[in-house]
């Protein structure tokens, strides 16, 4: 889990905000398209419905105008063939008394504004009435609101259509589309407007629901796929960059070692040979002695003697020089500034496979808060590190998986920079403690011994030391340190 959010974390994370980000604009895309479609339908049905009450107000003031009728033929006994939505017309005469009052006060109010009035009928099931006052007669049309909307021209199909619209009057409501209900999740639209007509000024309100079905997903999970694929293709590209980088670093790594380890075997060599050419050099010493004796073979014996001697001089000399070779005297050259904590990332960066492959998760304590910068030859230090956290992994094999801890501690300590490397593996037994760092010394099978002692090579050549210690309650605790960079060296 630990190992799949620290390679994968971040692009999954990539993939969601994209994929959000993306699917909310194609969302809201589609539901600005859909207001968009909505508003206009509501404004093609107010403008036709205002056309059609409008007309009626023109048959009015017709009629009122048609006063008096020559030849008497009473027109508006017509007007219900012409018109469908007009279903009667009733003329009132000059000083009739009217069945209602209200229809008194209408007839008022029409006289005085100069325009037909709107009286209440049954609203709701689509039914009112329109009274003109004129002289010498008024008129009262029954008008029907049902066969007043023009479905030929209308904008939606009043069967399918989702959006619902009502004409309003006086808190009654006329059904024009029942559309679906308008509650419920999602999000609405609605449109209001008074009609165009002062004598029926109706409020026309249309109202859509969105729902989170209507959302376009087959686009949202197209972009979903999308988004994947190009991330999942730069994903694939990165991974195989930091293989190769990898592939390629610790083959740089593996020449340098072996380089050094040649070094080394070298330093090793010279370190068994010293013992028997100065073994020889006694007893040539001891023989010379045995010569002075009597009877003596003083000039052969003292001939053989020096000869013999300067042999073992001579190879003490060859094994001198080739150890001050090999002691790289020009590393102290080539340190430069730099920063432990880098050095460590880059090397738990090449080792990350292995850490992985034995499910160890390094804590790193970092003491100093800030770049610790060390003078060091960079691949020096990098193999130092590199071969102290190996040595570790390798410590760890016997601890059972879950127990197994690792601590890298980076902390400054007077004028030397600290790299602490702890695990909690099998320990140094103490008889081995001394001899770690002794050139071919290995507890390992298959080991070689020469890690350790390369490593403290490299540090002495670099000023600095390094120590192992035994860790509580167990494992084992190596020291690395260096001289500080001066401050204001780059990291
Ligand atoms: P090699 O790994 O080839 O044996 P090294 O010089 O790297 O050579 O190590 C020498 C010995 O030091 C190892 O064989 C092992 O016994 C001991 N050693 C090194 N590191 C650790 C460690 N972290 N824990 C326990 N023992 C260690």
């Amino acid at each position: 889990m630990r190992q799949w959010l620290r390679t994968q974390g971040g692009w999954w994370l990539a993939w969601l905000l994209l994929t959000g980000a993306g699917a909310a604009w194609i969302a809201y895309a589609q539901i600005q398209q859909l207001h968009e479609d909505f508003d206009v339908n509501g404004r093609i049905a107010h403008r036709l419905m205002s056309q059609q009450v409008v007309q009626y107000d023109a048959v009015l003031a017709t009629l009122a105008l048609l006063e008096p009728a020559a030849g008497g033929g009473q027109p508006e006994r017509r007007l219900p063939s012409v018109y469908p939505s007009i279903l009667g017309v009733q003329r009132h005469a000059g000083g009739q008394a009217w069945p209602a009052p209200s229809l008194a006060n209408a007839e008022a109010r029409s006289r005085e504004l100069h325009r037909p009035e709107y009286v209440a009928d049954d609203f709701a099931a689509g039914r009112y009435r329109l009274l003109i006052a004129a002289v010498p007669a008024s008129y009262l049309v029954d008008i029907d609101l049902a066969a007043t909307v023009p479905w030929r021209d209308w904008p939606m199909d009043p069967k399918t259509s989702p959006v619902r619209v009502v004409l309003e009057k006086d808190g009654q409501q006329f059904v024009v589309q029942p559309g679906q209900s308008a509650s419920g999740d999602g999000w609405r639209f609605t449109f209001r407007k008074v009609l165009a007509s002062e004598s029926q000024a109706f409020e026309l309100v249309a109202e859509r629901r969105v729902s989170w079905f209507e959302l376009p997903w087959g686009a949202m999970a197209g972009w979903a796929l999308a988004v994947g694929l190009v991330l999942g293709g730069a994903f694939m590209l990165q991974r195989q960059r930091i293989a190769r980088r990898r592939a390629e670093d610790l083959l740089r790594l593996g020449q340098v070692s072996r380089l050094n380890a040649l070094g080394e075997l070298a330093a090793g060599m010279a370190h068994e040979l010293n013992q028997p050419l100065t073994a020889v050099l006694a007893n040539t010493q001891a023989a010379r002695r045995l010569l002075d004796d009597d009877p003596p073979e003083l000039d052969t014996a003292r001939a053989a003697m020096r000869q013999a001697a300067d042999q073992a001089w001579r190879a003490a000399e060859v094994v001198g020089r080739l150890r001050r070779v090999i002691e790289r005297p020009d590393r102290q050259a080539q340190v430069r500034p730099v920063a432990l904590q880098e050095a460590v990332r880059d090397a738990l960066h090449l080792l990350a496979p292995e850490f992985d492959k034995r499910d160890v998760a390094p804590s790193t304590g970092d003491a100093a808060h800030s770049p610790v910068v060390v003078l060091a030859e960079p691949v020096a230090l990098e193999q130092i590190v590199h071969n102290l956290l190996m040595n570790a992994l390798q410590a760890l094999d016997d601890t059972p998986a879950g127990e197994r801890r690792l601590r890298i501690v980076i902390e400054r300590e007077a004028a030397h920079g600290v790299l602490l490397i702890e695990d909690n593996g099998r320990g140094i037994a103490p008889d081995d403690l001394p001899r770690l760092f002794e050139p071919f010394f290995s507890t390992r099978e298959g080991g070689l011994g020469l890690g350790l002692s390369l490593c403290e090579t490299l540090a002495v050549g670099m000023g600095g030391t390094l120590a192992a210690a035994h860790a509580a309650p167990r494992g084992a605790r190596f020291t690395l340190r260096l001289p500080l960079a001066p401050l204001g060296g780059p990291a």
